[in-house]
């Protein structure tokens, strides 16, 4: 449906797409994930026709956006990151003046209808846009969008600026108009990716950097076993207990994620099986294991470590499958990441950074971080 070949685009020195190439099948529904200043829109506003490109090749639907500019615009609608709205316009007098401006062959009542109908603004119909909320407006956008029936939706940023129920209610309507549209959404928001789109392609500065399914990104890129364990007990003893099982190299403490317990991540080396020791550990000092399971990458940490890598030159993703990756599972990016998203105040310990002397300070407050700094080296001796 969709064919980009070598998309570059200059702005003046600025390379804002730098060679990117991908195709989008009929019926994809696929996320443009990346920081801001990435290319997101660039790329967007060139395959929607309203921007120039500097060298490579853009097809819909096998018509060049070039040479066939029409027929390639046809076939697509476009909400732009800002919504071309008329403000002093009633919902129904803008639909239908976007219904002019297409040129739309389809009967007008029944399509606009049906479309405020799909995208539940019917109760606003007679509204000026102006005194709609940022989320009737962006369904206005949506709607803007699907006059004419294009095949393919092009969604930039569709949920910024929202509330969180108006933006659940925009992903369950982009979901179900990607029951029957190709559909693309850029967002700098990785859950939104997650949540909505079947593919995701990253972009940091203009490049490509991956092209996936989410399950697969996240398959490629989770070189470790580490276990999330929720355990009820004193955090220093528990985590001082975890870090002396055979395997184990690193344990961070992740906080309290419920009352009256922490989570611990456990970080063993590749040949251990640590999950046995650690129930019989802890049981045998009585501090309940009421929860152990296997650390999957969020879509945060997957983005943290390939916009990681791209920025030091390595291309991660693409020699994911040959690759070996480095044995430390956590970037520092990662690292920072744990104690952010930590409830409490996270604990990390590293064998190579960590400080014995804290945890001789009989002392510490034992909801300071730093004085519950362990690693396997100090534990061993
Ligand atoms: P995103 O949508 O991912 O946030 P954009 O596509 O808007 O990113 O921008 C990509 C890069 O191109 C940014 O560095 C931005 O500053 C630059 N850029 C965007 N539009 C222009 C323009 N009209 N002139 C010069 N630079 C631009
Ligand atoms: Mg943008």
């Amino acid at each position: 449906m969709i064919e980009v070949s070598h998309l570059s685009k200059r702005y003046g020195t600025h390379l804002a797409v730098d060679d990117a190439s991908f195709s989008i099948q009929k019926g994809e529904v696929v996320g443009f994930l990346g920081p801001n200043g990435a290319g997101k829109s660039t790329i967007m506003n060139i395959l929607t026709g309203y921007l120039s490109f500097t060298t490579g090749s853009v097809q819909i639907d096998g018509f060049d956006i070039v040479e066939n500019p029409e027929q390639a615009k046809r076939r697509i609608g476009y909400l732009p990151e800002l919504p071309p709205l008329y403000l002093d316009m009633t919902v129904k007098e803008y639909l239908s003046f976007v219904y002019d401006l297409r040129k739309v062959k389809l009967p007008r009542k029944p399509h606009i209808e049906e479309i405020c109908r799909l995208v539940k603004i019917e109760n606003v119909y007679d509204r000026l846009i102006k005194n709609l909320s940022k989320g009737y407006r962006q369904r206005v956008g949506i709607a803007q969008a699907l006059i004419g029936n294009p095949d393919v939706l092009i969604l930039d940023e569709p949920t910024v600026g929202l509330d969180p129920k108006q933006i659940i209610e925009i992903r369950s309507l982009i979901s179900r108009l990607g029951k029957n549209h190709t559909v693309i959404l850029s967002s700098h928001i990785l859950s939104e990716v997650q949540a909505v789109c079947e593919r995701v392609i990253v972009i940091n500065r203009g490049v490509i950097i991956a092209d996936d399914t989410p399950d697969n990104l996240s398959k490629n890129l989770s070189n470790d076993h580490s276990l999330v364990a929720r355990v009820i007990g004193p955090v220093r003893e528990v985590t001082r207990l975890l870090a002396t099982i055979k395997g184990v190299e690193r344990v961070t403490c992740l906080g309290k994620k419920e009352e009256g317990s922490n989570d611990y991540l456990i970080e063993p080396d590749r040949e251990t099986d640590v999950r046995r020791p650690i129930f019989e550990r802890l049981s045998d000092r009585k501090w309940p294991l009421i929860m152990l399971r296997t650390n999957e990458l969020t879509l945060e940490q997957i983005f943290l470590r390939l916009t990681d890598a791209a920025d030091n030159g390595e291309q991660l993703f693409k020699q994911a499958a040959k690759t070996e990756t480095p044995k430390s599972s956590l970037s520092e990016a990662e690292k920072q990441m744990v104690a952010e998203l930590a409830s409490g105040a996270p604990t990390v310990f590293d064998a190579a950074a960590s400080d014995a002397d804290s945890l001789d300070d009989a002392s510490a407050d034992p909801e300071d971080p730093e004085s519950e700094t362990i690693a396997q080296k100090e534990v061993d001796d």
